[in-house]
């Protein structure tokens, strides 16, 4: 099990395969800064640039440019420099046509060439379509690299429940599935120093994460931010 900083140079070069921008932060924004500190190669890709997460009284029209600049300035906080968006809407990545995305997909993950995908399992984590469709597509790329999906530890869990009654973070349904810690591939408490720097990074996104750090749990840095699971996808 990879559970410390060093070993996360195990996973070699790494991609996160997610939906909206923030995907990436909210999982493995430990992970992945923990790896550009080891001098790994890291991409992070988001199918969408997230104009369906605008707060009342935000303009629709412009959340998407505003993400996408907030997404830079997370990723550039984490030390992450290859960010790849696909440019589908946000939320209807099931009606995307599947041909075209996997095209896509594919053409990003081959000329990356990583030998880690991090990415959503097909329950997508909180119940969101586009997360499922994500896990679905890169179940069908046709690639060599390890994959992992996201998963949820029960104690971990705990911690993150007053944050998801706050603002319903498993907006689809009651509670993620739970795997005990024994059970994956990777169980990475992060540093005080990469939850710190995680903390910033969220900081950044303050279009979506404002009401998450009035919650108590991300008050205090060091608990629910600092813990990122994986189960193994592939054998
Ligand atoms: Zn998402």
């Amino acid at each position: 099990m990879i559970k410390t900083p060093g070993e996360i140079a195990r996973l070699g070069a790494v991609m996160f395969v997610g939906a909206h921008p923030d995907d990436e932060l909210m999982n493995a924004g430990g992970i992945l800064a923990a790896a550009v500190r080891n001098g790994q190669r890291v991409r992070t890709l988001s199918a969408t640039h997230g104009e369906a997460g605008a707060r009342p009284g935000w303009p629709k029209d412009i959340i998407g440019d505003i993400r996408t600049q907030e997404q830079a300035a997370s990723m550039a906080v984490l030390g992450i420099k290859d960010q790849v968006w696909l440019n589908y809407h946000d939320g209807f990545l099931a009606d995307t046509d599947g041909m075209d995305a996997l095209a896509q997909l594919g053409r990003a993950v081959n000329d990356f060439r990583p030998d880690t995908i991090l990415t959503f399992g097909p329950d997508g984590l909180t119940g969101h379509p586009d997360h499922r469709t994500i896990s679905r597509w890169v179940g069908e790329l046709e690639s060599k690299a390890n994959v992992y999906w996201i998963v949820v530890e029960p104690e971990q869990y705990e911690q993150l429940r007053a944050a998801d009654e706050a603002i319903n973070i498993f907006f689809k349904i009651k509670q993620p599935p739970l795997v005990p810690s024994e059970k994956c591939a990777i169980d990475f408490k992060l540093t005080p120093e990469l939850t710190d720097l995680k903390r910033k990074a969220f900081e950044a996104v303050p279009s979506q994460y404002e009401r998450l750090f009035e919650t108590k749990p991300f008050a205090r840095p060091g608990e629910a931010l600092a813990r990122e699971c994986f189960v193994k996808a592939t054998k």
